[in-house]
């Protein structure tokens, strides 16, 4: 019961997350586009950390290192690269191009699919997380809220430009938002019942988070080539990285 608990108020916060793009209204773009890329260099150090120090040892301590293990990582990479694909066909390709209002492209609702189908895959995977240990569970919910802030700042953005108001564009988004409670509710209760369940899902997991953070996020990070901005990024990742080492020592 426990476990409902801390993966349900998780993936609310998650959802309650889309609403960022508010706060990002008070900012100019300059400066919102700075924190952006800062969030942004943070998410990859906690994706990373995610993958590298709680989910690989967990897979491999509890499966071994066996061919079905590193095919679903693949499949885990490919998922994120398809969905990501999609999103791509209907809108302006990076999330610091919204900030900067450079497009004002027709939003179609394929690309709310898209955008709810991978918050949906988020809420699977934090129902799985917390199925396997407390620790895992808190480590990918802070990868995924660190990872979805940036992106949901990024598609209000898109949202506004194509002509929504404000109102009807933090709707949306909250929407396609929740469709990862409902990923997190469908994991939790049939997960249990599926043998194999979390024996897939951990590995996907994995190669999600190693397609964001570094074929989606990183490239993003790139715009920014000034010496001091690339300093805080650097240390932004190691940041990142370093909340999921202390995760590590969270008693469960
Ligand atoms: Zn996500």
């Amino acid at each position: 019961m426990n476990i409902w608990l801390y993966a349900l108020v998780s993936v609310f916060i998650v959802s309650f997350v889309s609403f960022s793009g508010l706060v990002g209204l008070s900012f100019t773009r300059n400066f919102l586009q700075k924190i952006t890329l800062l969030l942004v260099a943070l998410a990859v150090g906690a994706l990373l950390g995610d993958v590298f120090i709680h989910l690989l040892p967990e897979i491999f301590a509890e499966q071994g290192s066996t061919l079905a293990s590193s095919l679903y990582i693949i499949v885990g990479i490919l998922l994120f690269f398809l969905i990501e694909k999609i999103i791509r066909w209907r809108h302006s390709p990076s999330i610091t191009q919204h900030s900067q209002g450079t497009h004002s492209h027709h939003v179609g609702p394929m690309n709310l699919i898209a955008d709810g189908t991978h918050n949906f895959i988020d809420g699977v995977l934090i129902g799985v997380s917390y199925m396997v240990s407390l620790p895992i569970g808190i480590a990918t919910t802070i990868a995924v809220i660190l990872h979805e802030i940036p992106t949901e700042i990024g598609d209000f953005g898109v949202l506004l430009h194509a002509g929504y108001s404000t109102k009807k564009a933090l709707w949306y988004n909250f929407l396609s938002a929740l469709a990862a409670v409902l990923g997190t509710i469908l994991a939790l209760s049939i997960g249990p019942s599926i043998g194999s369940f979390t024996a897939a899902v951990l590995p996907i997991t994995a190669g999600g988070f190693l397609y964001i953070a570094g074929s989606d996020l990183i490239p993003e990070l790139h715009r920014e080539i000034n010496l001091k901005h690339t300093l805080l990024q650097f240390l932004a990742i190691l940041v990142g990285i370093g909340v999921m080492v202390a995760l590590l020592y969270l008693p469960a």
